[in-house]
């Protein structure tokens, strides 16, 4: 079942790409596996996808485990200083910075491990008061700011869009983010990457793929509805 799940997504993100005349190369899909059990990650594994998403860092944690170790984990959620802790060496890529306080947190925990942490601007392109993330005005602020860590490394942008029926609605929240990493590329930062673009969930990664996402962060489509009170 879930196999045809991501079949069906695999063949919707190759037609966005086809429409925007983009290589399917260009876009990572990551299955977004919080709340679901680790029989249906092993069983998405089994159609060769390699990366996953989760939002809380015992989630990951827990799931790191006992999981294959070429996983390549991605913190998607909110992050509270206190855990970062326990996610250095478990992900690849944090995509929620959205404070300096929170990258700092992040540039001591890397640096203790001697390491670099790969990370995402998440920025509030819609304004929503519900949604974290930087503003669009301070994002540039905030990434100069965090270039300055040595043991934090900007790969990109990231954004939740607002919930929606019509994914028409949130092309203009995509073309935003798109046009503010190009801002944010052109003043050639040191330590900065502007190459990635988190953007585009279940209901509307394929506009976001038009617009120019680089990673697409599918959890519904592939592994159902997620069912909050188990
Ligand atoms: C849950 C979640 C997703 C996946 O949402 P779906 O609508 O199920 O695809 C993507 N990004 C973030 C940050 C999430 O928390």
């Amino acid at each position: 079942m879930l196999t045809e799940n991501v079949i069906e997504v695999e063949k919707n993100i190759q037609d966005a790409c086809d429409r925007a005349g983009r290589s399917r190369e260009e876009v990572r899909l990551i299955a977004v596996s919080k709340t679901k059990p680790v029989s249906d990650i092993e069983e998405v594994l089994t159609t060769g996808i390699l990366d996953y998403g989760e939002n809380k860092v015992q989630e990951l944690s827990d799931k790191y485990d006992v999981l294959p170790k070429n996983i390549r984990w991605h913190m998607i959620g909110h992050l509270q200083r206190n855990k970062v802790k326990y996610l250095i060496g478990k992900t690849v890529l944090i995509h929620s910075v959205d404070s300096l306080r929170l990258a700092e947190q992040i540039e001591h925990e890397a640096a203790k491990a001697d390491t670099i942490m790969n990370v995402l601007i998440e920025v509030n392109v819609a304004g929503e008061e519900s949604k974290f993330g930087t503003t669009c005005n301070e994002a540039i602020e905030l990434v100069r700011a965090v270039a300055a860590l040595k043991h934090v490394k900007i790969k990109g942008l990231m954004t939740i869009a607002p919930f929606t029926d019509n994914p028409e609605d949130n092309r203009i929240y995509f073309k935003k983010l798109k046009q503010l990493s190009v801002d944010i590329k052109s003043k050639n930062i040191d330590n900065v990457d502007m190459d990635e673009l988190s953007m585009g969930m279940t209901g509307d990664y394929e506009v976001a793929i038009e617009e120019g996402a680089t990673m697409v962060r599918v959890g519904t489509g592939i592994f159902g509805e997620r069912n909050y009170q188990i």
